[in-house]
């Protein structure tokens, strides 16, 4: 049998001793059943072939209308897109919104333009555009993607703000970048707006103490590397109480926005201005290369006062107590700056006002010794440590003692025996002398009742009372509370408060003191004569005796017009049916002179230095 080529073997395979052997129609036969069947794979082939090509006529045409659509979405979309060139910063494309968002006609408009053309010239940080957008560019690169906000600027000038996506992308070997804009001026404005109420002062519009701060840091810094000085002056208007209360808040406070506007108008635009709330003003000087600047602007701020401040109603004439700190000098710290300059505008309110302090290191000692001080007082109450002294006050005429003053002493651990002097002020000041006052009250009542118990001659007992416990307001029932627990006859009991404390607020003060009188205690003036006692009132005021001051005393006999006085403050209390008590006799001519005067009683170290309780008790028995 003829062996015919088989499936895999390709006609010219076939062997020559086969073909040989075979007659025509044999080899057409052959070679025909070859031919249908490679025809028939071509076709295959060829209708396989068709199909792709169907397909990528398919795809292509998806494609074609999907890059369409891509356009259509591009130019279509309301967010601005921008596609630019990496080396020129040139667009290369963008959509209307974009165009839009530029204010330009259309967008054939934006393919001249760079991205300096659309951008302001700084931006929020005072950074140069220019130089601010390679840094973002670089990072782009770096990750591909970067968000940041812009300030942005029209053809007009106007400025507008952006937030910004800005990606990178290669399109053959092109780098190219495309940046998403978004709108965001009006919460940038409402951002801004926040920023600015929480850096800066509500009624005058400076800076406030977080901007202060702030700035001052800022400044130290600069002044630091540039070998500079800085300069803080703290200016504390005086008495602007006296302003609210006599011509209403809203002119104080137009007199404070007056100061804020005359200090923008004198002051570069260099040096921070703030307010401090209420009326304390702060000027910064930094750029300082010398003290003689400094100088000329403590002279400036010393002038600054001179004229008066227009408000809606009147012309206003403050004054203010300032106080200046140098860096380096007087601190490296923005805050310990500020801290000193405050202690040396405290030390010119103290000194009376007007004035100017410079600070210096001895300020935060005297500050330490105070705070010392105030922690001492706390101490020495819990472990009893105050004593009181009492002095004589002796009838004029009979010379017998018919009463007491209580003075207080300090029994210190250390120090020995404290004046009063020495802690009552702080005391005052801190407001510690309402419990050590109450326990005075206490001491001096049960000591008096003591006496009384003892058999020894009746005698009254003044016990001083400062200005902040006879305003606090519960003075009526500390008195009611120790006359109850002690048992003392309350016309035994006298209180002596200072004129000052009556003249502040005279109304309250003559109810007070008729509230403490119906109790059936005895009222004195006390230092009479050192304040402003005005006569009208004194006639009306429910008091029974004035204590001539001292100071008074000592020139009765060297001066004749302060022997006049003392004569006309005993004429003054006869009249009004007062006692007249002198205090600080030391000596005899003295006393000669009040007995020609007829005061009636006295004290001092003639008779009697303050005692303690004990001696005190020994001259009594001994006066019995
Ligand atoms: P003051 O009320 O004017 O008391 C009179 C002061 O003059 C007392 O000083 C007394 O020791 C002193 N003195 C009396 N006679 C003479 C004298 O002949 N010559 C001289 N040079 N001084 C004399 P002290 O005890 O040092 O008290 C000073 C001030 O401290 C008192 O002045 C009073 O304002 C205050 N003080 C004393 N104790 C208390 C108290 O318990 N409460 C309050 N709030 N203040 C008190
Ligand atoms: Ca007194
Ligand atoms: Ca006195």
């Amino acid at each position: 049998m003829s062996s015919l080529p088989n499936k895999h073997e390709s006609a010219m395979t076939v062997s020559r001793d086969t073909l040989l052997g075979l007659n025509d129609y044999s080899i057409r036969k052959l070679y025909s059943h070859e031919l249908q069947q490679r025809i028939c794979e071509l076709e295959q082939a060829n209708a396989a072939l068709r199909s792709k090509l169907q397909e990528h006529e398919q795809t292509q045409r998806a494609l074609e209308a999907s890059e369409a659509c891509r356009i259509r979405v591009f130019e279509s979309s309301l967010i601005p897109i921008i596609v630019m060139d990496y080396e020129t910063l040139r667009f290369i494309d963008c959509n209307r919104a974009a165009a839009k968002i530029f204010r330009l006609p259309s967008v054939a408009d934006t393919l001249h333009k760079t991205l300096i053309d659309i951008s302001a010239p700084f931006q929020y940080d005072g950074t140069s555009s220019q130089e601010k957008m390679h840094a973002y560019i670089q990072q782009a690169f770096l990750h591909g993607e970067v968000i940041y906000e812009w300030r942005h600027q029209r053809p007009d000038g106007e400025l507008w703000d952006g937030e910004v996506q800005l990606m990178t992308f290669q399109a053959g070997n092109r780098y190219l970048l495309q940046f998403t804009l978004r709108d965001i001026t009006l919460r940038k404005r409402y951002e801004l707006q926040l920023q600015h109420l929480a850096t800066h002062d509500e009624l005058t519009g400076l800076a406030n103490r977080t901007l202060l701060l702030d700035r001052l840091d800022h400044c130290i810094h600069l002044a630091h590397r540039a070998s500079q000085m800085v300069a803080i002056f703290v200016m504390d208007i005086d008495r602007l109480k006296v302003v609210n209360d006599s011509l209403g808040h809203s002119c104080g406070d137009q007199l404070l926005c007056a100061i804020a506007s005359r200090l923008r108008k004198q002051f570069r635009q260099a040096d921070t201005l703030a307010c401090m709330g209420g009326d304390k003003f702060v000027v910064v000087l930094s750029d300082v290369h010398d003290i003689d600047q400094v100088l000329h602007v403590a002279g400036k701020i010393n002038t600054f006062f001179e004229q008066p401040f227009p408000t809606d109603s009147h012309e206003v004439t403050v004054s203010a107590s300032t106080g200046v700190a140098i860096f380096p000098n007087d601190s490296r710290e923005p805050e310990q700056l500020l801290r000193n300059a405050d202690l040396a505008m405290a030390r010119s309110k103290k000194l009376g006002g007007n004035m100017l302090t410079f600070y210096s290191p001895e300020m935060n000692q005297r500050i330490f010794e105070t705070l010392e001080l105030e922690n001492g007082i706390r101490h020495a109450l819990q472990r009893e440590e105050f004593r009181l002294y009492y002095q004589p006050k002796v009838d004029i005429k009979s010379g017998k003692i018919i009463g007491c003053e209580a003075l207080l002493r300090w029994e210190h651990s250390k120090r020995g025996l404290i004046s009063p002097l020495e802690f009552i002020p702080l005391a005052e000041e801190t407001g510690l002398i309402v419990p050590l006052g109450s326990w005075v009250i206490n001491e001096a009542m049960r000591q008096g009742q003591l006496w009384q118990q003892q058999g020894l001659p009746p005698i009254d007992i003044a016990i001083n009372i400062s200005p902040r416990q006879f305003r606090q307001g519960n003075l009526l029932n500390i008195m009611k509370e120790g006359i109850r627990r002690s048992g003392i006859d309350p016309c035994r009991l006298e209180l002596e408060i200072t004129e000052s404390v009556i003249m502040d607020e005279p109304e309250k003060a003559c109810h007070t003191m008729r509230e403490l009188k119906q109790l059936g205690i005895r009222l004195s003036l006390d230092d009479f004569g050192t304040g402003y006692s005005s006569f009208n009132y004194l006639r009306k005021l429910p008091v029974d005796a004035l204590k001539i001051d001292k100071s008074f005393i000592n020139d009765v006999t060297t001066d004749s017009s302060g022997a006049s006085i003392v004569a006309s403050i005993i004429g003054i209390a006869k009249n009004l049916g007062l006692q007249a008590v002198a205090e600080g006799v030391e000596h005899f001519d003295q006393l000669y002179f009040l007995v020609g005067c007829e005061c009636d009683s006295y004290q001092g170290f003639l008779f009697s230095k303050p005692i303690p309780a004990d001696e005190f008790t020994t001259l009594l028995k001994n006066s019995k």
